[in-house]
């Protein structure tokens, strides 16, 4: 199989599997346990959030560790929204969010926020003025993520941030989901308040990741239960995928430099392979600013969930647009925000590269995908319009 979908998830690295073996065997034990085997639980969360906080420039009390990026963003969302809404009720996002942001965002306003979605340019940018524009005295939190899962586009985080500041004391939260591990990230850099991120997006395991709150912003918990996580995230820990999680940010920084430049030269040849041999192919997002691993397309007069399972048959994993909505064929809320009318934004393919995949991936790539383009035009009933 080629797998060309690391945008949706990767695959466990070896290394990351060995560090978290002994935490599903015999140290099994529960961190909050006084005896030793529950105290060597309790050392592994701490050297591992010690880890998760040097790679992004913080403390170790401003990271708490999730079930995921879903949750991450779902706590910031509501976590500021609820602990702040004597201050003010608007909440700003962009219109590309992922679904973990939008549907918090739509749960904000069924209990009274008031919400403003940025719409993005044609490459999916978030103007800094259009920002600078919708912040009031009573915004209480910007949600913008740094980059698309769907089109790549990384935004301008730290203009975002500095508008933010120059005119409001509203929180900043960024879903850093897909830019963890694939290009660098200093906190202190970026200027957020909150940032979340998942271990399964880059080569850890499903079902943990981390928000990094900094230290004074105000956050109501959505888990309640135990003391967990500095009373802000009740359940017991996660200590197998927390010392993944760890090891996969260790890994991602040892390895950036090598990794960025393996990638880049394999998404490169893949867009430039792609606009060359198919007629009325178009790049979506970005063509600089994106994201190291990512290639995102449109093809004019396809469907993007055909082209799906042509590839599938010759073994090659993709996916059209987001794969949390694939399997419908609504066109991705992101394409159409990028200003494509509906039948075109179903022509989406996404192609996102990992360290594992090589030359001969592409090569293989780039001589079954144009004949399926061809194909499926001449079968499907879309119009070139
Ligand atoms: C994958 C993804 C998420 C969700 O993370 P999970 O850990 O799968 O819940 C959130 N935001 C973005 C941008 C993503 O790509």
């Amino acid at each position: 199989m080629v797998y060309l979908d690391h945008s949706a998830t990767t695959p466990l690295d070896p290394e990351v599997l060995q560090a978290m073996m002994p935490y599903l065997s015999e140290e099994f034990g529960n961190a909050s346990s006084v005896y030793g085997l529950g105290q060597r639980a309790r050392q592994a969360i701490d050297q591992a959030r010690d880890d998760v906080a040097a790679f992004y420039g913080v403390a170790a009390k401003e990271v708490i560790f999730t079930s995921g990026g879903t949750e991450g963003d779902n706590f910031a969302l509501q976590g500021i929204a609820r602990r702040n809404g004597n201050r003010g009720r608007h909440v700003i996002t962009s219109a590309v969010e992922h679904d973990a942001v939008l549907r918090s965002a739509e749960a904000l306003e069924r209990d009274g926020f008031e919400v403003t979605r940025l719409p993005v340019d044609r490459l999916g940018v978030v103007d800094p003025q259009a920002l600078r524009q919708a912040l009031r005295p009573d915004t209480i939190l910007v949600s913008i993520m740094h980059a698309n899962n769907e089109i790549g586009t990384i935004q301008p985080i730290r203009d975002l941030v500095g508008v933010t500041r120059e005119a409001s004391d509203a929180y900043f939260h960024t879903d850093a989901v897909q830019s963890t591990g694939k290009i660098p990230i200093a906190i202190e850099d970026l200027g957020v308040d909150l940032l979340s991120m998942s271990a399964h997006k880059l080569h850890g395991p499903k079902g943990v990741g981390c928000l990094v709150v900094r230290s004074g912003v105000r956050l109501e918990p959505q888990m309640l239960g135990g003391g967990h996580e500095r009373n802000r995230r009740a359940g017991t820990e996660n200590v197998a995928g927390i010392v993944g999680l760890a090891k996969a940010v260790s890994i991602a920084r040892r390895d950036m430099d090598a990794n960025t430049a393996h990638l880049i030269r394999l998404r490169d040849r893949l867009i430039a392979g792609v606009l060359a041999q198919i007629p009325r192919a178009e790049l979506t997002g970005h063509p600089q600013r994106r994201l190291p691993h990512h290639a995102s397309f449109l093809f004019e007069g396809v469907e993007g969930e055909s082209l799906l399972l042509q590839l599938d048959m010759n073994g090659i994993a993709a996916s059209s647009g987001s794969a949390c909505t694939s399997g419908s064929l609504e066109p991705s809320h992101v394409i159409l925000s990028l200003g494509y009318a509906r039948d075109r934004a179903l022509g989406s393919l996404r192609l996102s590269v990992g360290k594992g995949n090589t030359d001969a991936d592409i090569d293989f790539v780039l001589e079954c995908l144009p004949q399926m383009v061809a194909r499926l035009r001449v079968m499907t009933p879309i119009s070139a319009a």
